[in-house]
This record gives structure tokens, C-alpha cells and sequence, in this order.
């Protein structure tokens, strides 16, 4: 199937690894021009290095915090500059820390909600006026399977990513008569860096090995595994593509099954 976006302009958030990095790699497979972004330089510039080698397509590395607004608009200028538009965005970042309720304070709480709802906010109000200029737009949202079922031990994501539902529902509602789509995906237990330190933070806080700290999140799952980066990067660059042309205001899980809620 041709997506259809071969030579629009994507930026990804929080792509050095994980689901972003996946995502940058699909997007850039389909011939998209990818501007990747995380806060370290080095690692950034090796995936950036490893998309533009694997997939044929430039991939612009600009190392950038997505919580600081002066890092976002640097971000947004140099796709501009390289590429003269934007037509895709995909909000990324990494997660906030775990932990019970009583375990948060005001820092922890504020930290969360410029790490993943307001770093989502800035992006997206970045875009579209580079977006309404090309006629249309795709922002997807990395949120999780938290917004449907909240996740033990993780209150601040559980929290905050519920907002950013709310925002982009809110916004797919606005955005619409521009052509610009917004749609969220939920992962589940996707095996990247991020979930390997939580099943290990299981284990050291239960006593048990990571193999059954892993079994018991994998117990969870109706499919019996964890996913792959890459089964959620295909989600992604689908809700990205001209294919998805009446898709918006949409939340999909990629969880295995994980979620028991009907919707
Ligand atoms: P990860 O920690 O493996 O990767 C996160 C990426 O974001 C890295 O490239 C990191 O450098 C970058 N990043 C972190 N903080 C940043 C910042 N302030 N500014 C710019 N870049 C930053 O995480 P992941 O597993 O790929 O998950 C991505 C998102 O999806 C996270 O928010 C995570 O909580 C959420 N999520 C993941 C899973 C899963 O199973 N992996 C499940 C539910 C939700």
C-alpha cells in the first residue's frame, strides 16, 4: 500500500530510540523527509544517521528539550529552514517517573504536564499555520494505554495523558475544516529502553528475577507478548498518510489486548 507521503515533511519528538525512533524510521521507509528530535546530540544524530542510511530518506537531527517553548520553536524554524513546510507532526517524549500517588509532589506533578501535555500543546500550535499554508496536516500523539486504563504505579502518566486526549479531541474538532487530522495511539507493553527499566524497577521492588517481572506484565496481555516498536510505528505512519484521509479525533490502541474496556 502507498501511503502517499513520499516527500512530505514529518518532525518527530523524543526520536533517539523507543516509538519515536520507530516512527521516524516508517515514516522515512515511505520516502517522508524526517525531522527527529531529543535532548541528547550524540545519540540523535546516530539514529538520524541510521534512518538516512537505512531508508534513503534526509533525516535532520536538532537536539531539543520538547518541555522548554524556546526548544520547540527551534525545533519547528529548522524543519521550516530545511525543508520549506511542515505536514506531519508526531508529539513524542519520554514518560514520567513511577511511582504511587504519595509518593509526587508539585515538581513531579508540573514536570509531567510540560513533559507530555503542555511539550503536545506547544508542538502542535507551532504547526499549524505552517500546516493550514499546505492545504493539511496529520498530528498523531503518542499518549498510552493509560488513557483507557490507568496503569498501576504510574498516577502522573495516568493523569496527565488523559489531557492530552482531551487537547487533541478539542483540536481535531478545530482543526478539521483545515484538513489537518489529529489522532492519538496508545501503546501498551511495547518492549523499548523505557519498559525494560519499569519491568526492572518491578523486579528490584518485588524481589523477583526480570524474567518474572516480565511475565507478569506479559500475563496482562491477551496476545501473551510484549509488542515491537515497529508494530506501533505502522499505526503510526498510517494516521500519518493520505490513506487515512477520515480518520481524526480517533484513539487506537496498540496493546495486545491489554485494555478489557469495550472502547
Ligand atoms: P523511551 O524512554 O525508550 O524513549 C523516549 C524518547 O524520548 C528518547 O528518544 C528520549 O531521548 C526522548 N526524550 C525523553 N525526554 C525528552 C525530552 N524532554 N525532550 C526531548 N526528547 C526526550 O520511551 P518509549 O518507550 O519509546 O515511549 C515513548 C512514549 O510512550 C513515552 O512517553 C512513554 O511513557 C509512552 N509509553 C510507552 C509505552 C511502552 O510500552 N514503551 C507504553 C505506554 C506509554
Amino acid at each position: 500500500m502507498d501511503l502517499g507521503i513520499r516527500d512530505k515533511t514529518a518532525i518527530v519528538c523524543g526520536a533517539s530510540r523507543g516509538l519515536g525512533y520507530a516512527a521516524a524510521g516508517e515514516l522515512a521507509a515511505e520516502g517522508a523527509k524526517v525531522v527527529i528530535c531529543a535532548r541528547g546530540a550524540g545519540p540523535l544524530e546516530e539514529a538520524a544517521r541510521r534512518i538516512a542510511g537505512e531508508t534513503g530518506s534526509p533525516a535532520l537531527p536538532v537536539a531539543a528539550d520538547v518541555s522548554r517553548a524556546g526548544d520547540v520553536s527551534r525545533v519547528v524554524e529548522a524543519a521550516l529552514e530545511a525543508f520549506g513546510g511542515i505536514d506531519i507532526l508526531v508529539n513524542n517524549a519520554g514518560g514520567p517517573p513511577p511511582g504511587l500517588f504519595e509518593t509526587h509532589d508539585d515538581r513531579a506533578w508540573l514536570a509531567a504536564f510540560e513533559l507530555n501535555l503542555l511539550s503536545a500543546v506547544r508542538f502542535s500550535r507551532a504547526v499549524i499555520g505552517p500546516m493550514r499554508r499546505s492545504g493539511g496536516g496529520r498530528i498523531v500523539n503518542i499518549t498510552s494505554v493509560a488513557v483507557k486504563q490507568p496503569v498501576d504505579n504510574l498516577v502522573l502518566s495516568n493523569a496527565v495523558r488523559a489531557g492530552v486526549v482531551g487537547m487533541a479531541k478539542t483540536l481535531s474538532n478545530e482543526l478539521a475544516p483545515h484538513g489537518i487530522l489529529v489522532n492519538n495511539v496508545c501503546p501498551g507493553f511495547i518492549l523499548t529502553d523505557r519498559l525494560v527499566s519499569l519491568i526492572r524497577g518491578r523486579a528490584e521492588k518485588q524481589a523477583v528475577s526480570y524474567q518474572e517481572a516480565l511475565d507478569s506484565f506479559t500475563s496482562q496481555v491477551p496476545l501473551g507478548r510484549t509488542g515491537e516498536p515497529a508494530e506501533l510505528a505502522a499505526l503510526v505512519a498510517f494516521l500519518c498518510s493520505q490513506r487515512a484521509s477520515y480518520i481524526t479525533g480517533a484513539t487506537i490502541l496498540v496493546d495486545g489486548g491489554l485494555c478489557r474496556a469495550l472502547m
